[in-house]
């Protein structure tokens, strides 16, 4: 057995290898080829929506996302300031500004009531659309993202953008599978976008899905992920496109792993509660518990530091991996990173709070229960010298 216990990697138990010798066999390594198909169509079922298009990150069905959603140069758009950097970095490659809001404790991700704050005090209606007073820049769309698959609370933020008239961007890359009161996150928004990165709850080596709402949405990003191609035999292209589409290869990982999807999530699942039960009397923190009625797919699990031993975070850390076990402090926040430091934003207390205290710990789908017995113990032992 490894003696380290590591953050999380893929569990390739499926078809994957397989479907990879038949696009070796077929000579369907590349662009297009049936696995794209299938994978769409399997995602697409999955999901409940008609259509979804395969793209080769997450990131960049993002961006797709932005552009069919009019986000264009110097507009703005809110995004969370505790989040992966890919949504902010695809704000950035069109040319737009992100503004920073805040964090709930009860889901990590993008709390509708700070939003609320934001929109209702430093906004104001105007003819060319929903006016920042500060910047005079037009606000054209939020991306509320499910941080470590635990869903934002999407009713009353959907009922903001609504009212406020913003287009919503589901960053779901982590929260595929998980149901927000009934309905899968990534459906919920007028986009939805997905990642299959190597640490994602499926992986495609690398990889990435769009969904929309509106009709013509989704060819429009298909033709936008494959350069804009309108003749494929004289190359004719009708606007600027993007090589973004799945290949083939890929999409053949993809199919493998969504087909376990659902037995991943149950893993998951079941591996969290055995944490919460060893981890139910540890001193100095617990573990995060998401709300099972707002939904997650209990992706990745965060453990949350007492506040009084917020300042020995990366000493902790350090003495966990230093034993084979592998965790992970939360993202830095947007607001410190340089690309994003003068960005506008609302108050930040909670996402500074939770970005402080939270470490992330082992949650592989193959992990084993005496991995997590040594996780668990490693964590109690670590946490005793610091009380
Ligand atoms: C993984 C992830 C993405 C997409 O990342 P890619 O590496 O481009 O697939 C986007 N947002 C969040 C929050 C993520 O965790």
């Amino acid at each position: 057995m490894n003696e380290r216990i590591p953050l999380s990697i893929p569990f390739l138990n499926g078809k994957e290898s397989v479907y990879v010798q038949d696009c070796f066999e077929t000579n369907f390594v590349s662009t297009a080829g049936p696995y794209v198909n299938k994978f769409e169509k399997h995602m697409a079922d999955f999901l409940g929506v008609d259509d979804t298009v395969a793209v080769m990150n997450g990131t960049s069905g993002i961006h797709l996302s932005l552009i069919d959603a009019n986000v264009g140069y110097d507009d703005e758009v809110l995004a969370p300031n505790l989040t992966f950097i890919a949504p902010l970095n695809a704000i950035r490659y069109q040319g737009a500004q992100p503004i920073l809001i805040d964090s709930s404790w009860k889901t990590l991700g993008m709390c509708p009531e700070k939003l609320r704050d934001f929109l209702e005090n430093n906004t104001e209606r105007t003819k060319e659309g929903l006016k920042n007073k500060k910047t005079s820049r037009i606000i054209k769309a939020v991306i509320p993202m499910h941080t470590l698959g635990n869903c934002v609370d999407m009713d009353p933020l959907i009922a903001l953008a609504k009212e406020f008239e913003l287009t919503v961007i589901e960053d779901a890359s982590e929260s595929l599978g998980a149901n927000y009161k009934g309905r899968p996150s990534g459906t919920l928004g007028d986009y939805g976008c997905f990642s299959f990165n190597g640490n994602k709850i499926i992986t495609s080596g690398g990889g990435g899905l769009v969904l929309a709402k509106a009709s013509g949405a989704i060819k429009k990003i298909r033709h936008l992920s494959t350069t804009a191609k309108t003749d494929s035999l004289n190359f004719v292209h009708d606007e600027v496109g993007f090589n973004y589409r799945m290949v083939n290869v890929l999409a053949a990982i993809g199919l493998a792993q969504a087909e376990q999807l659902n037995s991943f999530i149950e893993i998951k699942k079941q591996n969290f509660y055995k944490y919460k039960e060893l981890l139910t009397n540890v001193k100095g923190g617990s573990l995060f518990t998401p709300d099972e009625n707002l939904g997650t797919n209990h992706w990745f699990y965060g453990f949350i530091l007492d506040e009084n031993l917020a300042s020995y975070k990366n000493d902790i850390i350090k003495e966990l991996i230093s034993m084979g076990i592998e965790v992970r402090p939360i993202w830095e926040l947007m607001e410190y990173l340089a690309p994003y430091r003068d960005c506008d934003k609302g108050d930040l207390t909670i996402s500074r709070e939770i970005q402080k205290r939270t470490i992330n710990i082992p949650c592989s789908v193959n992990l084993t229960n005496e991995e997590i017995e040594k996780v668990s113990m490693g964590l109690k032992e670590v946490l005793s010298r610091y009380l």
